[in-house]
């Protein structure tokens, strides 16, 4: 296929960015498509890089969404290892790293989102890590190995899905939470309960209430400042949460705000210039905004721009979706529980397989299922 017409340019490839490109040629775009990634690998899945590829169970060629063939077949110029440094919006180009320029017609920023960084000394050691890319986690993995404490800063799903493959290598893991419970953001108190019961008996240590003020380096061990009181470990991962890629976007006079701003369709003030996946904050149908980071929102999203782009208007409404593995422990969480004020407990928690049902205002707003594959299944069609 030889494209012609207008260039869609994608700055990012990751889960949404490879979405965007795959979806174009799937909606028939004639033009040509650049997708642009500034990390080295081919285009690859994040989600097991914290599960079954740290477990040494997925190997790394199975993490590329597709073989380089798939981007000739389908006619898409991917650069890996190229940052997009500026956009020219007047004259519709991205500048490189390289000193190159790329025109286009229609630009899709999906830049995701980096570790967030606290603000206390230590950051820098060696034994002080954190996980986002397949970069970080060959780096992390023969550390992880050699390693006999780890300290996990977060109670979040990332350190948790750490945590659950650390265990399960007999390495001595302890989660640091400043929250009084676990991915008290994320979920319910009954689910949240459960996952930390699950932790325990698989020997993780929990510790909730846990502010970490910083790390200072003793010997080949690192001490975890902790105000009242001082954890050691040999290797420390910090997993507070991600912050969205926005300085592209807000360097060419974007409108930012925790994400790029994007309205229903994901377009930004510039109606050339489009922003999907975890560096998006889109309206939503009641004017509201928001950003998600999961897999399905940043290829839904993409499905949605590559309507948009091909002439058929489409809003972004897709119910919200997303999982995590731990250990023998699959959760799943159907729709946005966030601001619920009940939740109810569907089946026995001591059978492991539950659901947990989050209501606001006496509406279902989302359910969290334990090992309970039907019941996720059942409240998505429902939601
Ligand atoms: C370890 C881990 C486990 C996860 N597990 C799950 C899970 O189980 N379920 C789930 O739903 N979600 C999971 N997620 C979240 C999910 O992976 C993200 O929501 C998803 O990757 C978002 O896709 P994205 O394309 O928006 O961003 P990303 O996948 O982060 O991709 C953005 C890409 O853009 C590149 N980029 C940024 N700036 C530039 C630039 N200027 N020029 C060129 N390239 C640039 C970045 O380097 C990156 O490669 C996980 C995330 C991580 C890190």
């Amino acid at each position: 296929m030889v494209s012609t017409g207008p260039h869609a340019v994608i700055v990012g490839a990751g889960h949404a960015g490879f979405a965007a490109a795959a979806a174009l040629r799937d909606r028939g775009y004639t033009g040509s498509v650049t997708l642009l990634g500034d990390e080295d690998s081919m285009p690859y899945q994040r989600p097991p890089l914290s599960k079954g590829y740290l477990l040494g169970k997925v190997e790394q060629r199975r993490l590329a969404f597709r073989p380089e063939s798939f981007y000739t077949r389908h006619d898409i110029t991917l650069r890996t290892g190229v940052a997009a440094t500026g956009i020219d919006r007047a004259g519709r180009s991205v500048h490189l790293d390289s000193g190159e320029r790329v025109p286009y017609d229609t630009l899709i920023l999906a830049t995701g989102a980096r570790p967030r960084r606290l603000d206390i000394p230590g950051l820098d050691l060696e034994a002080v890590a954190t996980l986002r890319t397949l970069a970080d986690v060959d780096a992390l993995a023969p550390r992880l190995a050699g390693a006999t404490r780890l300290a996990i800063v977060g109670g979040g799903f990332i350190g948790l899905e750490l945590a659950a493959v650390a265990a399960s290598k007999g390495i001595d893991t302890v989660v640091l939470e400043s929250a009084d419970r676990l991915l008290q953001r994320s979920l319910s108190e009954p689910t949240s309960a459960h996952v930390a019961r699950a932790q325990r008996s698989w020997g993780t240590e929990i510790r909730t209430g846990a502010r970490v003020r910083g790390f200072a380096a003793d010997g080949p061990s690192v001490r975890i400042d902790l105000g009242d009181d001082e954890v050691r470990a040999d290797l420390v991962v910090v997993g507070v949460g991600a912050v969205p890629n926005v300085d592209l976007a807000a360097d060419a006079g974007l409108a930012v705000d925790d994400g790029v701003l994007v309205d229903t369709h994901l377009r930004t003030c510039d109606p050339a210039v489009f922003a999907i996946g975890d560096c998006a904050r889109f309206t939503t149908a009641d004017g509201s905004t928001r950003r998600r980071e999961s897999v399905q929102n940043a290829t839904d999203q993409a499905r949605a721009v590559a309507r948009t782009v091909t002439g058929d208007p489409t809003p972004y409404q897709a119910l919200p979706w997303f999982w995590s593995d731990q250990h023998d422990l699959k959760l799943q969480i159907a729709g946005d529980g966030t601001g619920h004020d009940e939740a109810r407990i569907v089946g026995d928690p001591s059978t492991g397989s539950f659901s947990t049902s989050c209501y606001r205002e006496g509406r279902l707003v989302a359910v969290e299922s334990i090992n309970d594959p039907t019941a996720h299944v059942a409240a998505r069609k429902q939601l």
